[in-house]
């Protein structure tokens, strides 16, 4: 059994930063489902907003953070960050940020030299990924997708058992595959058009209730809007979650954009099961229902019969078990064989 270690997982997202002080083992090879394996124990937590001024406010949180949960614990043996940005994996740096003012940072070096343990960084779907695939849904999988749907798309991919990170550390921003080479710029720091994050990220959704809501003015849409309440995605979910017809369609029509990107990635990662999670997936089946149907419809056998597509099952706590999961996975790779 691989020996328990105490970590903290640092989840650095565009709204805010939540780390927490875990003690957990990685899971013995070969467990087959959620049964077999020890959710890492939460031990104390710590969340703020992000302060995105700049990067040395930005760093402040991140330190204040940590700092606080060191105290008094007396053991941490290393730590994991998850960030929403493109991580040079190897090198340890955050290269660009769309949601973060964090650009070309040695952002693992510096945490080093800070806390005097050792730290590992990646990119934050990347970790969330790892998390679902060692403690959460994508338990007994070899290959499996994350998505995590919030401000934008996040992607994580398992290939093989192990993270696909690419030759740059850059890969799986399935945010970013294209959906219409002539559609909508992409909202994000991100040169194309049509972007998958432009139809399924929180705002695009939100965007695309404002239009229902305009267009039917007698729909419980447009009555918030003319009661002057911001029609974002939370609303639109709560508002579909209590059976409006007008919420379910845009939500329908969101599900179909994202199981035609799910089309292109069974088609080429052929995985066993595809995690979605994040806070603008939080309509659950109202999404996902419609991304299964077109997904089975349109992709190619036999991957399509046989992928799988279901919720996270680490929730609200996936960034930071994740973080930590990246921590125990990559600073301790011995113990996997212990
Ligand atoms: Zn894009």
């Amino acid at each position: 059994m691989a020996p328990e270690r105490t970590v903290i997982g640092v989840d650095i997202g565009g709204t805010k930063v939540a780390a927490a002080l875990v003690r957990g083992r990685l899971p013995e090879p070969g467990a087959r489902s959620r049964a077999e394996v020890e959710t890492p124990e939460i031990i104390d937590r710590f969340t703020m907003l992000t302060d995105a001024t700049s990067a040395e406010a930005c760093l402040r949180g991140v330190e204040a953070c940590i700092a606080d949960l060191e105290h008094g614990s007396g053991r941490v043996e290393g730590i994991g960050v998850g960030v929403a940005s493109m991580v040079d994996f190897a090198g340890g740096r955050v290269v660009e940020s769309v949601n973060l003012p964090l650009t070309d940072l040695p952002l693992r070096d510096h945490l080093e030299r800070r806390f005097g343990v050792p730290v590992v960084i990646d990119n934050d779907a990347t970790a969330a990924g790892i998390g679902e695939h060692l403690y959460g849904a994508g338990v007994g999988t070899s290959d499996m997708l994350m998505l995590t749907l919030g401000t934008g798309v996040g992607g994580g991919i398992i290939s093989g058992g192990r993270p696909l990170r690419g030759a740059s550390g850059a890969a799986a921003e399935i945010g970013h595959i294209i959906m219409d080479v002539n559609g909508p710029k992409c909202p994000a720091n991100c040169p194309n058009h049509g972007c998958l994050e432009a139809y399924v990220a929180g705002p695009a959704m939100g965007a695309a209730a404002r239009v229902a809501a305009e267009l039917e003015p007698d729909s419980a849409l447009g009555r918030a809007l003319a009661a002057g309440r911001t029609i974002d995605s939370r609303l639109l979910t709560h508002l579909a979650v209590e059976g409006d017809v007008g919420a379910i369609a845009v939500l329908e029509r969101a599900g179909e954009y994202l199981g035609a990107g799910l089309v292109t990635l069974s088609n080429i990662f052929d995985p066993e099961l595809i995690v979605i999670g994040g806070g603008a997936a939080a309509a659950g089946e109202l999404l996902f229902a419609p991304a299964r149907r077109v997904l089975a419809a349109r992709a190619l056998p036999p991957a399509r019969d046989r992928v799988r597509v279901v919720p996270a099952a680490l929730g609200p706590d996936a960034g930071f078990v994740g973080a930590a999961a990246l921590a125990l996975s990559e600073l301790f790779p011995g113990d996997a064989t212990a």
